[in-house]
């Protein structure tokens, strides 16, 4: 399998390729020139696996140039009990409510939300990418983070040898606790860094940087090599295409659904990555209905998927789903790259125009391909909140933020549409992990106001009968040991600083 760039050029890249350089020199974002396609007996025989060898089986049609037992030993390793809750049980939960609706619960990994599933494997296959290309060097890890990514990318490349990450956040962009998270920090190659902007600003400052050529030969004397953690590094995509299948295969194990019958994936959504996974599953075999993409009032991709035009000249709202408070969805050029049949050319002009004018508008016939698959839908904060109490009432299950938009939208989809197709919601983050939000809508608003993050947690531990996760438990008390913050134009010479580029 070789890889493709978005926006063209004759770059054809293996896969360890792909990963170590995480988006290629022309700007562009990698993708697999072909999608392997599973039978029938791929699928029987996934049914019968446990989730690592479930995802070493998915990972190994991508990732052809490693072996399946490489695979293997890095599933288990990343996916094994010390990092997810009950292993192997429950790297990845699917958990019934009634004959058509599940939830599909992403987040028992180490940092409480779904981007472990990515995070805890890709070290391993990025390490193991450098030793396939005889490279040496020092594999700096730059990520841009709504507040999710950043946490399980230090986690997850935390005293991994010969890697070193800095994180960079928007400063007072992220939840409490994920601010927590992050700036308690372990290990001698993670930085953390607050920057005076959006999430957006700090992602087009870490793209800048990437393509700064000058930059990256002064990186390379030194002995270094950038890389991405964040999901246009095709690594952070592949692993989760392998639990959509999965989630197939239990769907087919249960018994709550027929072979080929299709279902619906509701994905809250931010960058696009999630929900392009699903995609991909989708183009694998897996019989994916509507791909529902829920957005909260930053509903960029709401807008886009009803009209075609895809316009960030629009204010930003910082919301109690932060994760998913984000203009410019990286992954969203994959799909347009695939869905004009590859035509790159016309992805670097729509790219390009974003860019320059923060504005683009696709044809009628692109559009009208995305629309067969894909609904957007958004709700704003009230909604969330509401969404959050309905759910505890109606299943008595307590969901984030995150998940309740994608319950919202899809609830007034199902109205409309009537759609009564199997539902697969897709849950995001521990309740936990946004604790004070979620009280609001499992208390009715009957919640005191000076309680710190811990008094939270504790108190909707108690309600929900649920354990508050390892890695969020005692949170306040642990020393901060990143405070520092820059403008949004000081991201170069912070890189420069602490990879001493200079000297
Ligand atoms: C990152 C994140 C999202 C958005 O996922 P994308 O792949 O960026 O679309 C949604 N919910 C939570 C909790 C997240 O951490």
């Amino acid at each position: 399998m070789r890889y493709i760039s978005t926006r063209g050029g004759d770059y054809r890249y293996s896969s360890a390729e792909a990963i170590r350089a995480g988006i290629a020199p022309n700007g562009g974002l990698f993708v697999p020139e072909s999608i392997p396609r599973l039978t029938s007996q791929d699928i029987q025989d996934l049914m019968e696996m446990d989730y690592p060898r479930r995802a070493a089986t998915v990972l190994s049609r991508y990732l052809t140039d490693f072996s399946f037992d490489e695979l293997l030993e890095y599933t288990n390793l990343a996916y094994g009990e010390d990092k997810f809750d009950a292993f192997p049980a429950k790297v990845t939960q699917l958990n019934p409510y009634n004959k058509t609706a599940f939830m599909l619960e992403l987040w028992h990994g180490p940092t409480s939300a779904f981007k472990d599933m990515a995070l805890q494997l890709l070290p391993y296959l990025m390490t193991a990418a450098a030793r396939k290309l005889g490279e040496d060097k020092e594999i700096c890890i730059l990520t841009a983070t709504s507040g999710d990514t950043g946490k399980a990318a230090l986690e997850g490349f935390k005293d991994v040898p010969n890697t070193r990450v800095i994180v960079f956040y928007p400063h007072n962009g992220v939840s409490k606790i994920q601010y927590l998270q992050m700036a308690t920090q372990t290990g001698d190659n993670c930085h953390v860094i607050a920057v005076k902007g959006s999430f957006d600003d700090t992602q087009s400052g870490v793209k800048t940087i990437f393509n700064d050529e000058a930059f990256c030969e002064q990186l390379e004397a030194n002995h270094q090599v950038l890389s991405s953690a964040n999901s246009i590094n095709w690594g952070r995509l592949v692993p989760q295409i392998a639990y959509y299948v999965s989630t197939y295969a239990d769907l087919l194990k249960g018994e709550f659904i027929e072979p080929g019958e299709a279902f619906n994936i509701v994905v809250p959504t931010g960058n696009f990555g999630n929900i392009l996974a699903a995609w991909y599953a989708l183009q694998m075999g897996v019989p994916i209905g509507k791909l529902v993409c829920a957005s909260n009032r930053n509903k960029i991709l709401s807008d886009f998927l009803r009209s075609g035009t895809y316009d960030r000249n629009r204010p930003f709202f910082m919301t109690n789903s932060p994760s998913m408070d984000i203009l410019i969805s990286s992954n969203l050029e994959r799909l347009l790259f695939e869905l004009t049949d590859h035509d790159a050319a016309q992805v670097a002009t729509w790219m390009e125009a974003l860019q320059n004018e923060g504005v683009y508008d696709i044809d009628d016939q692109t559009r009208k391909r995305i629309q067969t698959m894909f609904v957007g839908g958004f709700c704003d904060e009230r909604g969330t909140i509401h969404t959050i109490s309905d759910v505890y009432e109606t299943f008595d299950h307590v969901v984030d933020t995150h998940t309740a938009v994608g319950f919202n939208v899809y609830q007034r989809y199902a109205k409309r549409s009537q759609d009564h197709r199997v539902v697969v919601f897709v849950s995001t983050a521990s309740p936990f992990k946004f604790a004070g939000e979620v009280a609001k809508g499992i208390f009715e608003g009957d919640v005191d106001d000076s309680l710190d993050e811990q008094a939270l947690m504790e108190l909707l531990a108690e309600e929900s009968d649920m354990l508050i996760p390892a890695g969020l438990n005692c949170l306040v008390e642990r020393p901060i040991l990143h405070d520092t913050v820059i403008e949004k134009e000081e991201m170069k010479e912070t890189i420069e600083a602490i990879l001493d580029v200079n000297s």
